[in-house]
């Protein structure tokens, strides 16, 4: 029943000297540079001796103040959520127009294939067209207005316009450069930007760097089936050996003497990602509800089956021979762990709802005028029409914040932000050497359900509004 783990019988000393920590002067060297990249240096990165890494104030900030703008290493947006909106695959702008992105939902909607599976973002059901889904949504779709498919398609190709969203303008979405159709971006430099991180492994077009563009798509087709994390964790892992093989051609031409070790240039290449593991995915992961607790082995076993099955496939699509510790199960479960063990919500806020507010808010007759129109698609979207693009991503700095349930900086987006980067804003005055902490939990909630929430990222609570609770129980 068990498969035998065999990748990790050759590269278990190689994976082992990836998952080491790094030295604190490696560590602060990297956040340094890190932090002056982003252009935030009223803020570092330290270590103390019980919660590791923290980010301070080197500096005061006022309330309301803009602490860090973090750019994602890497991040997916979720398989289910990519039939409700169009976004650029780097940058996770929306891209096409109003009435592109209005067109595309209603026709996933008439499908049966959008908004009727929410809650479950990780179930990828979507992708199977026969499996009926269609009827069970057909119900709940009625109640809203289908409008003709006719109406839908014009919308899609732009032969059809609502009025005003001329003022809600997005950029053109354009082609993956690797022919993949899977990949839109926002601009060239997204695409490119996208190609160089890690696309150019994972692109399953005709310019694809992968060993096999089947393989690949088995890979996709599986994680889409069971987990959408592993394409995350693919790209953590695609992006490492394609920042390797820069390294190695930069090496070369400094014409170094002595050659340096492959390993450490991996090491190197690996630093980014090296920071944010924690834990095995299936060691960390909280038990589901419906396991009951004597099953708790045997669950276990059953993801870290099915975390082999998927690297097993994406060893036959991009595995290099170079890089073989990346490929060992060990690694693979710490990747996928740390992306389920961080605070790491991609949330981009939808032009289509600004637009309907818009609408909305205008004066009584020309918004009588517009509404005419744009009636019958806000029905047929019904609550829908808000939906916001999510994924999941990794932010360098952000997730060195700790987590306090009385915060003094939150994550948010404002009006300008209309990507995937991390906004992190004070929430009252900080005084300089004071740690900047978010909360990664909604920290209004009870003690007892704090406790209990926090525990899946690891840790039990110590901040001075949970030591007031806790005395108090
Ligand atoms: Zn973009
Ligand atoms: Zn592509
Ligand atoms: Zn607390």
């Amino acid at each position: 029943m068990d498969p035998v783990y065999k990748t990790d019988e050759n590269s278990t000393a190689d994976a082992a000297a990836l998952l080491a920590p790094l030295p604190t002067p490696q560590l602060q060297e990297y956040f340094n540079k890190l932090i002056t990249s982003r252009g935030c240096n009223e803020i570092e990165v330290k270590h103390n001796g019980t919660t590791g890494k923290g980010v301070y104030a080197s500096s005061e900030f006022q309330e309301n103040e803009l602490i860090l703008k973090d750019e994602i290493l890497v991040g997916i947006q979720h398989s289910s959520n990519k039939m409700d909106c169009l976004v650029c695959s780097f940058c996770f702008r929306f891209v096409g127009s109003i009435e592109k992105q209005i067109g595309r939902k209603l026709y996933f909607k008439n499908l049966g294939l959008s908004g009727c599976c929410d809650g479950d973002s990780s179930s990828g059901s979507e992708e199977d067209e026969d499996n009926g889904n269609e009827e069970q949504c057909g119900g709940s779709s009625s109640s809203h207005h289908t409008l003709p498919k006719g109406v839908v398609s014009s919308l899609m190709s732009g032969e059809l316009t609502l009025p005003l969203t001329d003022k809600f303008p997005l950029p053109s979405p354009l082609s993956c450069p690797g022919g993949c159709q899977e990949a839109f971006y926002c601009s060239e430099s997204c695409a490119e930007a996208d190609w160089e991180s890690s696309h150019s492994l994972l692109c399953t077009g005709e310019r694809s760097e992968s060993i096999s563009r089947e393989a690949l798509g088995d890979f996709i087709r599986h994680a889409n089936d069971t987990n959408d994390i592993f394409v995350l964790a693919a790209k953590a892992i695609a992006f490492t050996i394609l920042r390797y093989r820069k390294l190695k051609a930069a090496h070369v031409n400094k014409k170094a003497k002595q050659s340096e070790p492959n390993q450490s240039l991996l090491l190197e290449a690996w630093k980014p990602v090296s920071l944010g593991y924690k834990r095995r995915w299936w060691d960390c992961i909280a038990l589901p509800d419906d396991v009951d607790p004597s099953d708790e082995g045997a669950f276990r076993m059953q993801i870290k089956n099915l975390a082999y099955t998927s690297l097993e496939l994406l060893k036959s699509a991009i595995f290099d021979k170079e890089c073989e510790a990346l490929f060992s199960l060990e690694i693979y479960g710490n990747i996928i762990g740390m992306f389920e063990l961080n605070n790491l919500d991609l949330v981009v806020a939808s032009p289509v709802e600004d637009y309907f507010l818009y609408i909305d808010d205008l004066p009584d007759a020309e918004k009588e005028e517009a509404e005419e129109v744009t009636r019958p698609f806000l029905d047929a979207l019904g609550d829908e029409y808000s939906d916001c693009c999510q994924g999941t991503a990794f932010f360098p700095l952000q997730s060195c914040m700790n987590h306090s349930c009385c915060p003094n900086a939150k994550a948010f987006k404002r009006e300008e932000d209309r990507d995937g980067q991390a906004v992190i804003i004070a929430l009252r005055r900080i005084s300089k050497n004071e740690e900047v902490t978010i909360s990664y939990i909604d920290e209004e909630l009870p003690y007892k359900e704090r406790q209990t929430l926090l525990a899946d990222y690891g840790f039990s609570c110590k901040c001075s509004k949970c030591v007031e609770d806790s005395s108090s129980v």
